[in-house]
């Protein structure tokens, strides 16, 4: 039986910028982390992005504390206590913590039909997975047009690979973007080399001379040689559930429900990153939320929390990603559903796009267009009913 001040269950992005934030207020006490991944705590983002554009390997190992951390790898908590304050993992390990943080992530939605070799993108396995299949020419079929289908396509293509993506939705990232947007990104993806299918709803996969053969709902077949598929991720809560732990409704995300210091409903346990659902004070709502500047922020928070901070979790978090030469940040409720009025320099390659419920802004996607995210959370907080043409001249705000 071992014991630590703070254990926390999950090694990803929150783990370790919780670690960073117990050991912040804390000096001494004992930290671990014990997670099922074999690696250690990595730069996510990287695995879609950056590694493949230059960046090596060793350099997306996210910085832990120095002194008085365990790591406990290739192990998953099995049962947590929360009565006697201790976790049983599934090698059957006891660990005996004061303070418990659950930082478990989420796991990829599968589709029933697909074939084993499906690789569902999240981890360094994943991504070490597709760089095996590069430079043989090969057919690979991207399922989903999401946050992984359009940076995994964008990365085969600049690295020679045929991409080949099929999505049911009009165009690339249209569950975020107005369909004018979305519509133009398959054309670009496009000339880029990448093959886009839009409109089509895979439900069957059979496999054909060596290939795969996506069977879409409207009879079209599509050969591929591999299948990776990014059709979104369920926040992992069967653990804390099992322990008494709350669950939020759907609507508040469906994630473990956290109060503003990210404390669950039992004594000395805390969540944060993809699997905690929380209120943002921000937008008057609860939300969950899956990118980079939410796992890290909140865990650190959640870290310093653990350790004596009395300080409520406040930040608005945002998220960016690249397409090719295309980049953007956003913040707020970026959701295509809400009324949106775009103000282009240049159409669909720089500007700012509002996103707005009864004419006040809800979110910002700042396209190509940098240095404004506090701009567009101030304008987000400022709750102002504003028309399109004071909108117009709202953004990017000059130093
Ligand atoms: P995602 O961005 O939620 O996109 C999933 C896409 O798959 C949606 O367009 C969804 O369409 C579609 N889909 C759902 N079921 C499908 C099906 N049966 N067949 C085909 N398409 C289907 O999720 P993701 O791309 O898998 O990313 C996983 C997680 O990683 C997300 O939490 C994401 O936020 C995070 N991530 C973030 C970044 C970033 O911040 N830049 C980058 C990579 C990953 P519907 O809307 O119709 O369901």
């Amino acid at each position: 039986m071992d014991f630590f001040h703070y254990l926390i269950i999950g090694g990803g992005m929150t783990a370790a910028a919780a670690a960073l934030g117990i050991r912040e207020n804390d000096p001494t006490g004992s930290i671990a982390i014990l997670s099922d991944e074999s690696h250690r705590p990595y730069d996510r983002p990287d695995l879609s992005k950056k590694l493949w554009t230059g960046k090596s390997e060793d350099k997306i190992w996210r910085k832990l504390p120095a002194e008085g951390l365990t790591l406990r790898l290739g192990d998953a908590a099995a049962v947590i206590e929360p009565s006697r304050k201790q976790v049983t993992t599934a090698s059957g390990a006891t660990l005996v913590y004061q303070k418990l943080l659950l930082a478990t992530g989420g796991t990829p939605r599968k589709l029933p039909f697909a074939p084993p070799e499906t690789v569902y993108f999240r981890t360094l396995d994943d991504y070490r997975a597709l760089r095996a299949w590069q430079g043989q020419g090969r057919r690979i079929g991207i399922i989903g047009g999401g946050f992984i289908g359009s940076e995994i396509a964008a990365a085969l293509a600049l690295n020679g690979e045929k991409a080949v993506m099929v999505f049911p939705e009009v165009g690339i990232g249209a569950r975020l973007f107005p369909a004018g947007l979305a519509t133009f990104l398959n054309d670009y993806y496009r000339q880029k080399g990448v093959d886009v299918l839009p409109g089509l709803e895979i439900e069957a996969i059979d496999r054909r001379d060596g290939s795969f053969v996506l069977m879409a709902k409207d009879g079209q077949e599509v050969m591929v040689d591999h299948i990776v598929a990014g059709i979104g991720i369920r926040p992992n809560t069967a653990l804390a559930q099992s322990a008494g732990i709350e669950i939020a409704r759907p609507e508040q995300g469906g994630g473990i429900l956290v109060d503003d210091h990210l404390r669950t409903n039992l004594p000395d346990i805390y969540a944060a990153g993809d699997v905690a659902s929380f209120y943002e004070p921000a937008l008057g709502r609860w939300t969950r939320v899956e990118h980079e500047d939410n796992a890290v922020s909140m865990g650190k928070h959640a870290g310093s929390v653990m350790a004596g901070s009395t300080a409520p979790y406040t930040h608005q978090s945002f998220f960016f990603s690249d397409l090719f030469d295309l980049g953007y940040e956003a913040v707020g409720e970026v959701d295509s559903r809400l009324e949106t009025y775009a103000a282009w320099v240049e159409p669909y390659r720089q500007g700012v796009v509002y996103y707005l419920k009864d004419q006040l802004v809800r979110g910002v996607l700042l396209w190509n267009t940098w240095g404004q995210l506090q701009p567009a959370r101030d304008l987000i907080a400022a709750a102002q009913p504003l028309t399109p043409a004071q909108l117009k001249r709202r953004l990017p705000v000059k130093a």
